[in-house]
């Protein structure tokens, strides 16, 4: 029934007995074993000198075995239990028999009739002893464990498929008690929790205030309330709060959980914990890019109606300026023309300022109206170069006009490049591409204007060998009002054309790059949709 037999007087023999043995202590009241085997408990008695074990036949029943089929003998016993279990077996009795442990307990498998292995639970004592010490008499019992050790089995593995799926979800799984008293435990903690909170699951278990103490100071007292809330209502936890890391971040936790109430009263959730910090980063983010866009808002409204309400009066300013210019019932005097001349040339640039800032102002509040269309791209170029050559004659810069190329295969013979852009919109940005090359040149200099197809679409470039814009000004260049270096320079401008050009071509669908040496030149290329070829004798069409 136990262990294997040993020489040696401390050592108990295996039993199989199968029959109540004459003077057993149940021989004379049945219905001890018989109650305890209905609670699938049996009895044994096992005299150590003879060898003999009784009170087994409950114990082999439970087995399966008819009585005859198990000796009373301890080779028969232990051929039944399993072989990796004898030497556990013989342990556990040779240290109650040397005194070492106050009884004998043991869990082991045996063989049942079936070919199945049981388990059982073993537990004696030796009642006993001869004057020399040897064991004469034990008492003991055995109950079939199997049930339990297999519901022992299979919350062992759920805990451990629990486990491994814990480790496996981003944030941290747990279980939190608390008592009526109000005092709180975590009753589990998966072990993303080290990694979540910078705190040992262990240590969490033990004391869960340091959860607490590790919250933000402002966020502690809303914790506690919120949990207490969840607990009067028994309705589910959820929070928003920040932990101090031991790594020194702060970090948005955000937590949930579904409470259930125990018989005790005490709470008992389950939840789960995880880290938020970059959705509140991006949130953050969300809310600043918001306020920019309506102040951005603000200031565009703002300049759009003040540019409306200047060009008003200045118009008139301008007209009656031109009058008494023209008026010839009165004629001005030399030096009052001269005045004249200055009011209408300072009134002008004003307008042409305003027009550019409205201009701005509009596209940028999308309220400008683009239209485009599929043109022929030649005509254009030789119209820009037409309208600033008065400007490059009185700067002593000449103004080339390449013949577009890449004409190719796509384009046939006698036919020219076409775009797909808003016409005027486009001549606009040129113009004052090329405005801003021959300002920003000296007397000789050139501007080169050519265009031609490319992968990306149509590629029209302004390119001048004049003063050139140093490489950290490149990032500040298409900012509106900024003049770079030209701020003190003498050179009229007003810092919006760029703005203004790059705003316009990318309503077209098109876009503004540019590649300057300071002291060389600067090259500014408009890439834009292609249009299909047009004819060249298209009206509006090259001559
Ligand atoms: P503006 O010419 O009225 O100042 P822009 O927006 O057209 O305004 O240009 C902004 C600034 O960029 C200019 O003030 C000048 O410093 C620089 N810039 C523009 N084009 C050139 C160029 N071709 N060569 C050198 N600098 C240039």
């Amino acid at each position: 029934m136990m262990c294997a037999a040993r020489d040696g007087d401390l050592v108990r023999p295996a039993a199989g007995a199968v029959a109540t043995a004459p003077g057993s202590p149940f021989s004379g009241d049945p219905r001890l074993p018989q109650a305890l085997a209905g609670a699938g408990t049996s009895v044994w008695e096992w005299h150590v000198d003879t060898d003999v074990l009784s009170d087994l036949d409950e114990g082999t029943a439970m087995l399966g075995y008819a009585q005859a089929e198990v000796e009373s003998t301890q080779a028969a016993w232990d051929a039944l239990m399993h072989p990796d279990d004898r030497a556990g077996n013989d342990a556990a009795y040779e240290r109650h028999a040397r005194g070492e442990a106050a009884t004998y307990e043991h869990e082991y498998r045996i063989k049942a009739r079936d070919g199945s292995w049981r388990w059982m639970s073993e537990r004696g004592r030796i009642v006993e002893r001869a004057a020399d010490g040897r064991p004469l008499r034990m008492l003991g019992t055995q109950t079939d464990i199997t049930e339990r050790k297999r519901a022992e089995g299979l919350a062992q593995e759920f805990a451990e498929r629990l486990h491994k799926i814990a480790r496996h979800v981003p944030g941290m799984v747990f279980q939190f008690v608390r008592t009526v008293d109000g005092s709180g435990r975590f009753a589990y903690v998966s072990e993303r929790c080290l990694a979540l909170t910078g705190i040992e699951p262990q240590v969490l278990n033990v004391d869960a205030t340091i959860m607490l103490r590790a919250t933000e100071r402002e966020d502690r007292a809303r914790v506690r309330e919120s949990i207490s809330r969840s607990m009067r209502r028994l309705r589910p936890w959820r929070c928003e709060f920040r932990l101090h890391h031991p790594d020194g971040s702060l970090r948005w936790l955000r937590g949930s959980a579904t409470p259930q109430r125990g018989v005790d009263g005490a709470v008992l959730w389950h939840g789960y914990i995880e880290d938020v910090s970059e959705l509140h980063e991006l949130e953050h983010a969300r809310l600043a890019r918001t306020a920019a866009e309506a102040a951005s808002r603000a200031k565009t409204e703002f300049l759009s109606r003040m540019s409306h309400e200047l060009r008003t009066p200045l118009n008139a300013v301008l007209g009656f300026a031109q009058l008494l210019q023209i008026d010839a019932a009165e004629p001005l005097g030399t030096r009052q023309r001269r005045h004249v001349g200055l009011i209408r040339e300072s009134g002008e640039h004003l307008l042409r300022m305003i027009s550019e800032l409205l201009d701005l102002t509009r596209v940028e509040a999308g309220r400008l109206d683009i239209v485009t269309t599929e043109f022929a791209l030649a005509p254009l170029l030789r119209e820009c170069v037409d309208m600033l050559q008065p400007q490059a004659d009185a700067a002593g810069v000449s103004i080339v006009l390449e013949a577009p190329e890449g004409a190719g295969p796509a384009v046939p013979a006698g036919a020219t490049l076409g775009v797909r852009a808003d016409r005027t919109r486009l001549k606009q940005a040129l113009a004052n591409l090329l405005s801003n090359g021959v300002k920003y040149n000296r007397r000789g200099g050139t501007v080169r204007l050519s265009a031609k197809a490319s992968r990306k679409g149509i590629v029209i470039a302004v390119a001048d060998d004049g003063a050139g814009i140093a490489a950290k000004d490149l990032k500040a260049l298409f900012q509106p009002f900024n003049r770079l270096a030209q701020h003190h320079s003498g050179i009229e401008g007003t810092g919006i054309g760029l703005a203004l050009s790059r705003a316009l071509v990318r309503e077209m669908g098109g876009e503004i790059d540019v590649r300057s040496r300071l002291g060389e030149g600067s090259t500014f290329s408009v890439t834009l949709p292609r249009g299909a070829p047009r004819d060249a004798a298209e009206p509006g069409g090259p001559a």
